[in-house]
């Protein structure tokens, strides 16, 4: 069959090398000049730095099928991701830690006393935490909760943590010890050559055709058995019923003769420092020497028309209005929607490579008669 892969991202790659593994022809296009999506990484032609082009992208996985996936196509060197802050004038090691804990508190405690002083601080009161500040409160109390989550997450979201879901944080480890991992996933790492000559290794195969600088319309659809579209799901409907609501990313790039800050990733913690973080991109591949550095101060913002969707806001709104979308994209035949962009997802690379590893299987499994979701968007 001839199918049509729209976005060349980590779905998009994946899902092409499933079925041309078994035979079918995949076309993957994509509306920028370069393949990998928001994963893309290119060498800063100046310094050398391998740069996250679209912001930082750590691989970590539980999942050993996508690990191995993966190593196929990159050798992984071992990277850990630890991640600092600074609040209050300080530099503090995150995710919270006993470091942490006894750094802010100014203390000398155990891991048992820890535990025990900040039960003590948390709000006993809430039981089932359902928004993010409640999750906050209840696991680490309010002075940690003001010093490290309130201000970055109302600058990422734009949002008070009032009105987040407890998700959010939860995607956080606490931990009672000294490790300073930022991930609590077995498999943790860098490609080499990035992120970008991993996925040209996903999509180099002779059953598949890469169709750079090409926009996606409709009626591209004649010709093809199927499509699988990773782009924006209201943007497939030209955004009749309205805009799903997502933040994207400005990056001020900046370069500096020397190291900037020791580490690749430094949060800012409090509401009046304007960026949320600053990633110096040496430090992503430790393995290298560079004299020169690559940083982006990076704030975020309400993503309009023309800007690169990053993260879905997933408010009351915007749920409303993907159930309207869903529901409209439902009476669509010949289209499976992917990815994060797809159904409105707030994705890890892991979990966009193991949907759509299983994606490209259910295709194969059904002789091509697939949903127009694999995965429920709701
Ligand atoms: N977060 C925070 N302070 C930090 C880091 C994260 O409040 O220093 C919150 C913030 O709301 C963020 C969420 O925790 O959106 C999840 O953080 P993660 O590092 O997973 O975000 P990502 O790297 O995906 O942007």
């Amino acid at each position: 069959m001839d199918i049509l892969l729209v976005g060349a991202g980590l779905s998009g790659a994946v899902i092409a090398r499933v079925l041309a593994e078994a035979g079918h022809r995949a076309t993957v296009i994509d509306a920028r000049p370069h393949v990998g999506g928001n994963c893309h990484t290119e060498r800063d032609g100046d310094t050398g730095v391998m740069v996250h082009v679209y912001g930082p992208h750590i691989f970590h996985t539980d999942d050993e099928g996508v690990w191995d996936y993966v190593n196929r196509f990159a050798r992984f060197r071992p990277y850990r991701n630890r991640v600092k802050t600074t609040s209050q004038g300080q530099v503090y090691s995150l995710p919270i830690n006993l470091h942490t804990i006894n750094q802010f508190y100014g203390r000398t405690l155990r891991p048992d006393e820890a535990r025990a002083f900040i039960e003590a601080q948390a709000d006993r009161s809430i039981s089932d935490p359902q928004t993010f500040e409640e999750q906050a409160l209840r696991f680490v109390g309010p002075d940690l909760y003001e010093a490290f989550f309130k201000g970055y997450t109302i600058k990422q979201w734009g949002l008070h943590p009032s009105e987040l879901p407890a998700a959010i944080l939860k995607r956080l480890p606490v931990r009672f010890n000294y490790d300073d991992n930022y991930f609590f996933h077995r498999f943790q790492g860098m490609p080499e050559e990035g992120y970008t000559a991993m996925i040209e290794g996903i999509l180099d195969h002779p059953g598949i055709t890469v169709d750079l600088n090409r926009s996606f319309t409709r009626d591209q659809a004649a010709g093809f058995d199927h499509i699988f579209y990773s782009g924006p799901l209201d943007g497939y409907f030209d955004y009749e019923l309205g805009r799903l609501g997502y933040r994207t990313l400005d990056f001020e790039r900046f370069t500096y003769d020397g190291d900037y800050q020791g580490c690749a990733v430094m949060n800012y913690g409090e509401e009046e420092v304007p960026y949320t973080r600053i990633t110096e991109h040496k430090h992503f591949s430790p393995w290298e020497e560079h004299d020169g550095s690559v940083c982006y101060r990076e704030f975020s913002r309400a993503c309009d028309e023309g800007d690169i969707p990053y993260y879905p806001i997933r408010q009351v709104r915007e749920k409303a209005l993907l159930s309207d979308y869903v529901a409209r994209a439902e009476t669509e035949s010949g289209v499976t929607f992917v990815g994060r962009l797809g159904t409105y997802r707030y994705l890890d690379m892991d979990v966009t490579i193991r949907e759509a590893l299983d994606a490209g299987q259910m295709f194969l499994a059904k002789g091509g008669d697939m949903p127009v979701f694999a995965v429920p968007p709701l």
